[in-house]
């Protein structure tokens, strides 16, 4: 049996002091993720520092500048909001498409962020080889089952995945989350807080000991009125990413043609999975034709690593970028 202490803080500034006092301490938002951690021996808490309370962090502001969204935010209330539906429709879409319904009313826009990856060998009771569960003891991925594992950007180290589905659409949104820490706070872009797995797999972010997620920022663009997110997952409903899009586009509605773009994919490596190459490759290009959407993506693709299982998410995820692009581009059309 787990014994831990349990304390309800109400200030962000005791928060994080009581997390430098004792690193051993866990915070606590809808414990939705942390309660299969403990079950699984993931994380062994001395205190939990339950963050419910915490000022302000409960709030969604949609300014002309853009859109904050507080730490504590529930999935669902983020996902209803009627601003956010009209103005960032790919933040509700991929919402809609997290867990179920019981989850996205307790689960938090913080906790999202920090859920940590669904490989099977890491969340497995046995003492299989993981290296993020224990370092140096290896990664069973790569010599066994890696079906649903990354394609971009893994290492020797680990092949795994990150499951948010929210962090791939804040990500195509070049949003950023704010860390607040005993030093102060810094801001950190969505797409540099996840971290490659390197010879360091147990980092799955950017955040530090004692830091705690406030808000996560959105700037208004050109794009976020017209953005979609698809997930393909093995089954309908209540499943994690097998591939996902986020699409963000800014088309001239004349013409036809991009004016901007931004893609991220999801369940293709350690973090959502940016498209710099097809971004630059589409402006100018007519969103109805397929084809060249498709062209558009190869400098990209080849940097995919397939392994012996998973090689089937290159052609799916191009696939699904050209339909999230067309869904996109359909909005308000
Ligand atoms: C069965 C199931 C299916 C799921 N399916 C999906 C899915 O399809 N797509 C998807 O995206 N997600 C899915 N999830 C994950 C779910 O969305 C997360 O469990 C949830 O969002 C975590 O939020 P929470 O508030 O419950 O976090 P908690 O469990 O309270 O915390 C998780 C971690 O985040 C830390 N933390 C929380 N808030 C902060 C903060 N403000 N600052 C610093 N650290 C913080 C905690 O200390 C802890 O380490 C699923 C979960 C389950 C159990």
């Amino acid at each position: 049996m787990e014994v831990f202490s349990y304390e309800r803080v109400s200030g962000c500034d005791d928060a994080v002091r009581l997390m430098r006092e004792d690193p051993a301490s866990v915070l606590l938002a809808g414990g939705t993720e942390l309660a299969n951690w403990l079950k699984d021996g993931i994380v062994h808490p001395v205190r939990l520092l339950d963050i419910n309370s915490l000022p302000g962090l409960d709030l969604i502001e949609t300014k002309p500048d853009g859109l904050r969204i507080g730490a504590l935010v529930r999935l669902a209330d983020l996902a209803a909001d009627p601003k956010v539906r009209s103005g960032y429709p790919v933040i509700p879409e991929a919402l809609s498409r997290s867990a179920s319904q019981q989850l996205r009313n307790t689960a938090s826009m913080g906790g999202n962020l920090l859920q940590r990856t669904r490989c099977p060998y890491f969340r497995s009771q046995a003492d299989l080889p993981c290296n993020k569960r224990r370092a140096g003891s290896g990664c069973a991925a790569l010599a066994g089952a890696d079906r649903g594992q990354a394609i971009f950007g893994w290492s020797d180290g680990c092949i795994a995945t990150h499951p948010s589905d929210v962090a791939v659409a804040l990500a195509a949104l070049d949003a950023e989350v704010t860390l607040r820490s005993p030093a102060g706070t810094r801001n950190v872009p969505v797409t540099a807080f996840y971290r490659l797995p390197g010879d360091e797999p147990h980092r799955d972010t950017a955040i530090e000991p004692a830091e705690l997620i406030t808000t996560i920022t959105v700037p208004a663009s050109s794009v976020a009125r017209r953005s979609w997110y698809l997930k393909v997952r093995e089954r309908r409903s209540y499943e994690f990413a097998l591939v996902s899009v986020a699409a963000a586009v800014d088309v001239d509605d004349r013409s036809g043609t991009i004016r901007d773009v931004r893609l991220a994919l999801g369940g293709v490596a350690h973090g959502p999975w940016r498209l710099p190459a097809a971004e630059d490759a589409l402006r100018g290009r007519p969103v109805a034709d397929r084809s060249r959407v498709l062209d558009a993506l190869e400098k990209d693709f080849a940097q995919a690593r397939p392994r012996r299982e998973n090689g089937f998410k290159i052609e799916l995820a191009k696939r699904a970028v050209v339909r999230t692009i067309q869904l996109a581009a359909e909005i308000g059309s």
